[in-house]
């Protein structure tokens, strides 16, 4: 197939999804990118190395793959797609999520800097901010996740703004054009982890931030069986994170990239059903005897309705609530779950609960756990893509038993 000119700049996610912006020919012919299971790629005699170093060092690349470290075919094939679908120049793919975020902000992190996290963020960003930056001579503030507690932790040696929106559990979501003004204002970076998000529901990029990242396991793999990470931005912004990449090599396997790219031939598909599960689900949990309290950005009730509903276009399906009920009730309610099983993680096709204190803060003080809103009988679920009705009825009969 040739690189034919298309209307690509009209495609809707569901199509950049599935072809990224415009076609490109495919290896073999074959209508499915192939895994190409090799660590390294080999040349025909030395003048095609030298001629290959000597382009290289020019700038110019005149071959795609030299090394597994450095990228394999199929990865390349998800990077397009995924940059397509968030709408930025560039994507590079990682082997997890967490060394998406870890090795972006060490590639771009400075010796007697300083960076401000906001709250509320994923455990392992939380326990890198507050427990390994530092070794590098880092300085981390984490503050309540608004424009105005950024800008008041700015310092002369600010030079990151990492965010989370939505945030986990309590899916906070933060008004991004504020933040990005105050970024701007005082030429400091922004990154954002917009996992919970997806591009389906909010465009980052768009908005002004810097960088975005996601757990691809999540959302954008979609079927619970894989890891993978991504980081996106301006093609200049990402070369230092290219580098960084190529030293250390937390580089996705081509079977997980395979697998990645056919989740992501579903995926507007599944984030419609997801957003209209999302609401769904937290509606009838809001107005059940049983629930004392329900956080979903599509709620009048949460703290964020009016930002989520200006800057997203769909609220997904991770919603946090507390039963009424003690610890013992709480875990009556989720061993009586038939269709949601207990394990962390969110977006795939299975849906998924948690009790958060035990789950993810087992090893945190009481005090400690209660204070940052741990309590026992909340409860986190993410919801997969079984038929609505039926996980209604599923978490009707389990509250039941409370
Ligand atoms: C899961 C998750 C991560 C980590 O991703 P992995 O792929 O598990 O490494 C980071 N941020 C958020 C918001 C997540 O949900």
């Amino acid at each position: 197939m040739s690189n034919k000119k298309t209307t690509q700049k009209d495609w809707r996610p569901a199509t950049l999804a599935i072809h990224g912006r415009g076609r490109k020919p495919k290896a073999h012919h074959a209508v499915s990118t192939p895994i190409v299971q090799t660590s390294n790629y080999y040349f025909d005699n030395c003048a095609e190395v030298w001629n290959f170093m000597k382009l290289k060092g020019e700038g110019k690349v005149v071959r795609e793959h030299e090394y597994g470290r450095y990228g394999n075919p199929t990865q390349q094939e998800c990077e397009r797609k995924l940059a397509a679908i968030e709408g930025a120049d560039r994507a590079i793919l990682f082997s997890t999520g967490m060394s998406a975020v870890i090795l972006t902000i060490m590639a771009y992190m400075k010796p007697e800097g300083h960076i401000i996290f906001t709250s509320d963020c994923y455990r392992q960003t939380r326990d890198f901010a507050t427990n390994m930056l530092d070794k590098f001579g880092v300085e981390v503030s984490i503050v309540d996740p608004t424009a105005q507690a950024i800008e008041d932790a700015i310092r002369t040696n600010t030079n990151i703004i990492f965010t989370e929106s939505p945030t986990n559990p309590y899916l906070r979501t933060l008004d991004l054009t504020s933040i990005v003004k105050v970024a701007k204002k005082h030429g400091v970076m922004t990154m954002i982890d917009s996992t919970l998000a997806t591009p389906y529901n909010l465009k980052p990029l768009e908005m002004g931030v810097d960088i975005v990242i996601h757990s691809a396991t999540k959302y954008l793999g979609g079927h619970n069986d894989l890891l993978a990470g991504v980081a996106l931005g301006r093609h200049e912004l990402l070369n230092d994170l290219n580098r960084m990449q190529r030293m250390i090599g937390a580089t996705p396997g081509p079977l997980s990239c395979f697998l990645l790219e056919r989740g992501l031939k579903t995926f507007a598909l599944r984030m419609e059903h997801h957003n209209r599960a999302g609401q769904a689900v937290a509606e009838m949990l809001e107005a059940h005897p049983k629930i004392e309290k329900v956080w979903y950005p599509g709620l009048k009730s949460h703290p964020d309705h009016a930002i989520a509903t200006a800057q997203m276009k769909g609220f997904a399906s991770v919603i946090t609530f507390l039963v009424k009920g003690n610890d013992a009730e709480t875990r009556r309610f989720i061993d009586s779950l038939e269709l949601f099983l207990i394990t962390p993680s969110l977006g795939g096709s299975e849906s998924l609960v948690t009790q958060m204190a035990t789950m993810s803060f087992f090893d945190y003080p009481e005090d400690y756990r209660h204070a940052i809103g741990m309590v026992d009988n909340l409860v986190r679920i993410a919801l997969g893509l079984e038929d609505i009705e039926d996980l209604i009825a599923d978490l009707k009969q389990a509250l039941d038993r409370i």
